[in-house]
């Protein structure tokens, strides 16, 4: 029937508006803007109904988990006891190598004594204007040393000094990822074999295995 469809829009409508009452009706006691009100109306656990629009940006939507947009570079934290803020990049350079647009430049740093080149940068930099917050870069890194970021407020008017974010700009703690990403980091954890920057976990199997070399044998084994 001709305009069937217009019904059907208007009735989807009209449905959540009357849910909107009967949520708000819901939270009379609490405050339409509690803790508990704003958390479970704001749409992210499946159980909101109804409208319920935020006062942004005195008030923010939580993202979920998942959620990326500019990376970050992770280092330790910087009270960590055996390597504080050391950089888990190695400047491999596999994400600038796979990013599309080709925002990525990194610098390889060099070790002053040697002069040869070292696993780390010396210099970072993601021009964030063009970065098109795919994700590629924190997908193909194969040291979980770059993740995107869940911070979208980044409008400024200076495009150079603001938005070409160097390795200081770029780099946060280790804890600042665990925040963002509780799930995915245990398990990144749990495969990489711990918690520890990758060199302390290298230097911890070479320490166990050195024990386990020099240890009498088991009496039986
Ligand atoms: S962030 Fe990862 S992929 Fe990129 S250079 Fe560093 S270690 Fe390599
Ligand atoms: S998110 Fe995509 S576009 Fe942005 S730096 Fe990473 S690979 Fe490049």
């Amino acid at each position: 029937m001709y305009g069937l469809g217009v019904l059907k829009g208007m009735g989807v409508t009209l449905k959540h508006f009357v849910e909107t009452y009967i949520e708000d009706l819901k939270y009379l006691g609490k405050g339409k803007r509690s803790v508990e009100a704003f958390t479970v109306r704001q749409g992210l656990r499946g159980k909101s109904l109804g409208l319920f629009t935020v006062e942004y940006p005195e008030e923010k939507i939580a993202v979920p988990e998942r959620f990326r947009f500019v990376p970050f570079l992770v280092i330790n934290n910087l009270d960590d006891p055996d390597l504080p803020g050391a950089d888990w990049c190695t400047s491999c350079g596999i994400c600038a190598k796979v990013c599309p647009p080709q925002c990525i430049w990194i610098v390889r740093g060099t070790d002053p004594e040697t002069g040869r080149p070292k696993p780390a940068p010396e210099a970072f930099y993601i021009d964030i204007d063009i970065c098109m917050n795919c994700g590629y870069c924190a997908e193909f890194c194969p040291f979980d040393a770059i993740k995107m970021d869940h911070d979208y407020e980044l409008a400024s008017y200076d495009r150079i000094g603001e938005h070409i974010f160097d390795k200081k700009k770029l780099s946060k703690e280790f804890r600042y990822y665990r925040s963002l990403y509780p799930t995915l980091s245990a398990e990144e954890a749990e495969a990489r074999g711990g918690w520890e920057h990758k060199d302390v976990l290298k230097a911890k199997a070479k320490a166990e295995k050195a024990q386990s070399a020099g240890a009498p044998a088991q009496p039986g084994r």
